[in-house]
């Protein structure tokens, strides 16, 4: 317990400040207008499920139920986890309220949610306990076009976002049928170099061979480039559905990488497995992962239901954009600093009137900010209310004195040209243009 400062928030979990939040705000937007082209609707989901349906939904034999899960006991005596990841709470969800395939209801299964999720994991950077995920779920749909579609989606968010230097890498993972042949061929490959591999890898080469496919230590990294691939493996089916992914991109243009070591380790898992990489990340170089789970609605006791998704790391992905220069858009600013001329306190209608002002301005749609109102003490000088309405990034300043409250009148000034002209006071709002 290194980290026990009531002052301080927890190893591995962040605020996200206004220097960056309005960052975040910008890459939601962008992704809720690419949700809405594709026909996804947003669904809020609980942050916390029944620790079962991970158990069950992610798996007991994956890093996340494992060692990184949240689990607690609540006051009624449930077990209860925090989200490790989004995908099993939406089939849960979709279950629960028979959305899937409910058109009467305007419901397709094209679900998608953005929210924090937690794991206890080494924090490091790219690395949190507590990090944000945009969550999609095509859930119903067998068919290959959903996997295209699902990639494509995350390629096209990624396009408005301005990302550069990206790469989408796919597989497949084949199915129940097809994929006992192929851990046998990977057990035999491991068995022979069994020597070479970690202590972690030999725990899972008779359990889950798979895994060991997608080991990130060197000395396994080498085994595993050499083990035999699973095309040629697949079923007739998982053969057929892959070249229909693998065709569909190439008709939209979206260049891809193979990559046989690229597997989702768990028998829910079907078919497609993908990746996109960023070049600019470092160790923690995926911004987002997905494929298809159509047994995984079965494992948690429900219907037989195909499903394909992905998952996108916020926080992956605003570093990126920093460390690319890639623009956020306009930050929020005000677009008035009302300053009040009150000559050192000898005129307070003065100020009055400037409460007034910003008030009926910020009432109109016009973003403005006071003295008093921003991070500075009320009651500034005019020269430092000027100041600061210059640093807020403020388009115009409204000037109010002695002498315009005489005359009913705002000084309107323009920031950028210092042009500056007498306004009646009910007719701000039009010179604000
Ligand atoms: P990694 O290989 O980086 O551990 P993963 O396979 O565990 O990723 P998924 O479960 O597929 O990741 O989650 C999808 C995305 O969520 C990742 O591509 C990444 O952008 C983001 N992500 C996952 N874990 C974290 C974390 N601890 N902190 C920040 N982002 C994360
Ligand atoms: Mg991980």
């Amino acid at each position: 317990m290194d980290d026990m400062d009531s002052r301080k928030a927890p190893r591995g979990v962040r605020d996200i400040l206004p220097v960056e939040s309005w960052k975040w705000a910008y890459v939601l937007n962008t992704a809720a207008g690419v949700m809405t082209h594709f026909g996804y609707s947003e669904i809020h989901l609980p942050v916390f499920e029944h620790t079962e349906l991970f158990t069950r939904g992610v798996g007991d034999a994956t890093d996340i139920v494992e060692k990184e899960m949240y689990t607690f006991t609540d006051r009624g005596g449930r077990s209860l986890t925090l989200r490790p990841e989004a995908t099993a709470g939406m089939v849960r969800a979709s279950l629960e309220h028979g959305l899937c395939g409910d058109l009467s209801r305007g419901q397709n299964g094209k679900l998608w949610c953005w929210g924090p999720m937690f794991r206890y994991e080494r924090p490091q950077k790219g690395r949190y306990r507590q990090f944000f995920q945009i969550d999609v779920e095509c859930l119903g749909l067998p068919s290959p076009v959903a996997d295209v579609e699902v990639i494509a989606l995350s390629a096209e968010m990624f396009r408005r976002l301005g990302l550069k230097n990206l790469e989408v890498v796919v597989n497949s993972v084949g199915c129940p049928k097809c994929r006992p042949q192929y851990r046998e061929a990977l057990i035999s490959h491991f068995t022979s170099r069994k020597e070479g591999l970690c202590e972690t890898c030999l725990g899972r080469l008779e359990r889950n061979p798979l895994r060991v496919l997608d080991c990130k230590k060197p000395e396994c990294s080498a085994i595993a480039n050499d083990a035999p691939a699973v095309y040629g493996r697949l079923c007739e089916e998982c053969a057929g559905h892959f070249e229909e992914v693998k065709a569909g991109l190439t008709r939209l243009n979206f260049p891809y990488r193979l990559d046989k070591r690229l597997v989702r380790g768990l028998d829910y898992y079907t078919k497609t497995a993908y990746e996109i990489l960023s070049g600019d990340l470092g160790a923690q170089n995926a911004v987002c992962g997905g494929g298809r789970y159509d047994n995984l609605s079965e494992s948690i006791g429900g219907p037989p239901m195909a499903g394909v998704g992905f998952a996108a790391g916020i926080d992956r992905i605003v570093m990126v954009m920093e460390q690319q220069g890639v623009s956020f858009g306009e930050k929020p600013r005000p677009q008035v600093y009302v300053v009040a001329q009150d000559g050192a306190g000898s005129c307070p209608e003065a100020r009055n009137a400037a409460q007034v002002l910003t008030h009926r301005l910020r009432t109109k749609g016009i973003a403005a900010e006071q003295d008093g109102g921003d991070a500075s003490h009320a009651a500034r000088s005019f020269k430092a209310q000027m100041k600061s309405a210059g640093s807020v990034g403020a388009t115009w300043a409204c000037i109010i004195g002695p002498e315009e409250l005489e005359k009913k009148l705002i000084t309107v000034k323009n920031l950028q040209t210092g042009e500056q002209a007498p306004v009646p006071f009910e007719d701000v709002e039009s010179h604000l243009a």
